[in-house]
């Protein structure tokens, strides 16, 4: 593996060696069942207890309202299926926003299969959410809100406190999926009346597949896994222990670190921003400029497909994504994109690069000539470019 730049910390983060350090132990010498009743058990189990502690007190939660899972897609499907299956003598209707990680969008067409109403409540040109079309579609029979905290594709933070303080003051339950945001912002469940919140471990430094949802206490909710006891019988299986800790080590670090990492990664994003806005013709910005997560960048480049710009750039050695989020096989442009209103071609022409603290301002400026040289290729060989010049 030669040299490279990776700017795709939205998809995944490399894992810290001090997570990875910590997690060790418990493949190779506290290897045992955290339910068996001998010590080695008995090691294990104070360990994911600590780092259950550890997270609740991130969130100003209480220990007991944190269940480790497999990630960010296991708690959304969790938080929604199961509140949807509580609460549906209630009623039958869900509302969430056009934008939602496909973890929940799809989660939610498969509620719609099954009986569910839902409601996806548009956003700004900017992404954020539009209050009074949440206001609007809330209705008698509606159980659950779920807005994420803050957008994988283009860096928005919705006002989650305004949202919390409407479903509690409606009565209605209140989910974010706040695996962008959480350790990378201060979050507080009371404060923001959140009542189920979904984060996972390798979006900040933490090992992939770990995870956990916040459940508030009284919040009525199903079992997810079925068989033995563990995470007071809501989600069975034995313990990812070894994953729970690099999970509760890396957010200690991130959040004994957090206002030091965010200004970094605010100075390299801004400085990504500023350059590409200045010296790439006919692009725009995607995303508030406010309300951004410090570590994201969202641009489209008119004429150009996002496709052909990643390829260029990965032969450079820059790791990025498209904004569009294609999986493969599928052409269509980002749903995130459409709803904020890009027309299609312009949406695919899009590029997200997302930061982390360990990025460096000499990476950055490799990063933008190398836009810089390859949009410009690309362009020249666009028979929509050429069009455009001829009628300028
Ligand atoms: C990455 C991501 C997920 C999925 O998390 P996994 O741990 O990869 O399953 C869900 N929601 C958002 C906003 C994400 O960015």
């Amino acid at each position: 593996m030669g040299e490279f730049i990776y700017l795709d910390n939205a998809a995944t983060t490399k894992t810290a060696p001090e997570a990875v350090e910590a997690m060790l132990p418990y493949f190779t010498d506290f290897y045992g069942n955290p339910s068996s009743i001998y010590f080695l058990g008995a090691s294990a189990r104070k360990a994911v207890a600590e780092m259950r502690e550890l997270i609740a007190s991130t969130l100003g939660a209480k220990s007991n309202e944190i269940y480790f899972t497999g990630g960010g897609s296991e708690s959304d499907n969790w938080a929604l299926v199961a509140a949807a299956e509580a609460y549906g003598e209630k009623g039958k209707h869900i509302i969430t926003s056009a934008v939602e990680h496909h973890a929940v969008l799809h989660t939610c067409q498969y509620l719609e299969k099954r009986g569910y109403e839902v409601t996806y409540v548009g956003v700004d040109e900017n992404g954020i959410l539009k209050m009074e079309e949440l206001r609007a579609a809330i209705r008698p029979d509606t159980i659950l809100i779920s807005v994420m905290f803050a957008n994988n594709e283009i860096g928005t933070i919705q006002p989650i406190k305004e949202i919390g303080a409407l479903a509690k003051e409606r009565g209605i339950l209140f989910h974010t999926d706040a695996v962008q945001a959480y350790a990378h912002l201060p979050i507080q469940v009371d404060e923001m009346n959140i009542d189920m919140l979904s984060a996972s471990g390798h979006k900040f430094h933490g090992p992939k597949g770990t995870g956990f949802l916040y459940i508030r206490t009284g919040v009525k909710i199903r079992s997810f896994l079925h068989g033995g006891q563990q995470e007071r019988g809501r989600r069975a299986g034995t313990e990812n222990v070894p994953g729970i800790i690099g999970l509760g080590e890396a957010a200690r670090l991130a959040f004994s670190h957090m206002d030091e990492r965010s200004r970094k990664e605010t100075e390299l994003r801004d400085y990504l921003i500023e350059r590409i806005g200045k010296e790439v013709p006919y692009c725009r910005l995607n995303g508030d400029a406010g309300q951004r997560l410090s570590n994201n960048v969202n641009f489209s480049f008119r004429f150009i497909e996002g496709e052909s710009l990643l390829i260029s750039l990965d032969r450079k050695g820059i790791c990025a994504s498209s904004g569009s989020a294609c999986t493969s096989g599928s052409l269509d442009p980002s749903h995130v994109l459409l709803a904020i209103g890009l027309p299609h071609e312009i949406a695919h022409g899009s590029l997200r690069l997302t930061v982390s603290w360990e990025n460096t301002l000499e990476e950055m400026d490799r990063t933008v000539e190398a836009i810089k040289e390859i949009v410009e290729r690309l362009r020249n060989m666009s028979p929509l470019y050429e069009d455009f010049k001829k009628q300028a």
